[in-house]
């Protein structure tokens, strides 16, 4: 997509959440590089007008109608000039807007689907931190990518540091380039050392309490009980074009290797930084420049030693239920992500213990027939469905 006067129009797509309020932090440090066209959140306004107020987009969309309208009432005291939009078709609207050359694609969970795909098949470059829309719909997305002619760059620190340890054109059939493996590193999560006995008794504030990272409170759970690295491994198979066989997943509690590509000749090339997602929202936004991120110089003498050690299945099974349901492919990625953000919610909510987030989805996993998703309407209902087993299981529980 042609970029016009060498400015970078961007539309940021959950601009108040952890990766939002990054990208407006590396965004604000290149006033002469970026523009910011658009801005979205779920319902807090109030936010998104301090934001309205510090970059004055074109654009600010609010899901909810009612948080919309109040949000348009004080854009109009505030005398800002700001189209406020609502709903889903609000995020598909600016993510595909013909103004809009790059999408930061930062919702949490399936909502983040259709605008994601929406600025795929738009042509977009697309900044991809939202990877339960290419668990979800791996094979859609990367059609709509492959038919659009977009360009899609992963936010994720893993997969970003892969991007950055492949040659050029590195995506399915462009080109061979004798890769081996894919190694992807966790950090282990807050519990990663705690007795397999006490992990019933978690509570949310210690499983949204990491320890490198500062995220929201979704993937914050995700990263405690390794599901992150499970929908990672699959947001991986898709955005390499890999098999699950060839991706292992290695725990390294100091978040300082990002990831890992081993080729065929035995050379394994790292990417290596402070733990601060500035570091790969500033490398896709400028891509394949350089920027200034804010991040601070890594010190790699005087940090902590860096350690690897092989993951504890036992320990973790939302990982290992992840890797099956990567082997199975199909509907089983689906109906995982789905159920996974039902009771992950249900544990944040405190209805259910921490260790039964693995249990029920284990339990609809185990229920499901797994079917070949022939349309995007298909992984919505199937989608669907999941969510509804999985609400029942909870309701039993209650
Ligand atoms: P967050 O909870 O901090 O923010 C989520 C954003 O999405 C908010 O702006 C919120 O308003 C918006 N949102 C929530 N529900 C929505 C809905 N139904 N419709 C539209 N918008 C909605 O989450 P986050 O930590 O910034 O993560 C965002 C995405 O990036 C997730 O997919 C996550 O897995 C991924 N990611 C995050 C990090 C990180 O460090 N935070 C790292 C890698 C990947
Ligand atoms: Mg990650």
């Amino acid at each position: 997509m042609e970029v016009s006067g060498g400015v970078r129009s961007i539309a940021v797509l959950g601009s108040t959440g952890s990766i939002g309020v990054s990208t407006l932090d590396v965004i604000a440090r290149h006033p002469q590089r970026f523009r910011v066209f658009a801005l979205s959140c779920a319902t807090r306004w109030r936010e998104l007008l301090a934001q309205c107020q510090a970059f004055s987009p074109e654009y600010a969309v609010v899901v909810d109608p009612r948080a919309a309208a109040q949000l348009r009432a004080a854009i109009a005291e505030s005398g800002l000039t700001v189209e406020v939009l609502d709903g889903e078709q609000g995020l598909v609207e600016i993510a595909t807007h013909a103004a809009v050359d790059t999408v930061m694609a930062a919702i949490v969970g399936a909502a983040g689907l259709m605008p994601s795909i929406g600025a795929a098949r738009a042509g977009k470059r697309v900044l991809l931190a939202n990877k339960e829309s290419l668990v979800m719909a791996g094979a859609f997305f990367m059609d709509a990518v492959h038919a659009g002619g977009a360009e899609l760059l992963p936010i994720d620190s893993e997969h970003n540091a892969i991007f950055q340890c492949l040659p050029g054109g590195y995506r399915s059939g462009e080109r061979e380039v004798a890769v081996r493996r894919l190694l992807l590193t966790a950090s282990g999560g807050p519990f990663r050392e705690l007795a397999p006995e006490q992990l019933a008794r978690v509570t949310p504030e210690q499983a949204v309490k990491h320890p490198n990272w500062v995220m929201g409170r979704k993937i914050s759970v995700d990263s405690a009980s390794m599901m992150n690295k499970g929908l990672e491994l699959i947001e991986a198979c898709w955005m390499f074009a890999m098999p699950a066989d060839r991706i292992e997943v290695v725990i390294h509690p100091q978040s300082v290797v990002h990831s890992l590509v081993e080729y065929v000749d035995g050379s394994v090339l790292a990417q290596l930084g402070n733990p601060d997602m500035r570091v790969p929202i500033a490398c896709g936004l400028a891509w394949p420049e350089r920027i200034e991120s804010g991040a601070a110089s890594l010190d790699l003498a005087g940090g902590p030693a860096l350690a690897f050690e092989k993951p504890d299945l036992g320990r973790f099974p939302c990982l290992g239920l992840a890797m099956h349901a990567a082997r199975v492919g199909r509907s089983a990625p689906v109906v995982l992500n789905a159920v996974n953000e039902v009771v992950v919610a249900a544990f944040l909510e405190r209805r259910i213990g921490f260790t039964r987030i693995a249990e029920l989805i284990d339990r609809v996993l185990q229920r499901h027939i797994v079917a070949e998703p022939e349309s995007l309407e298909h992984v919505k209902a199937l989608d669907a469905d999941a969510r509804v087993l999985a609400r029942e299981l909870l309701g039993v529980l209650d």
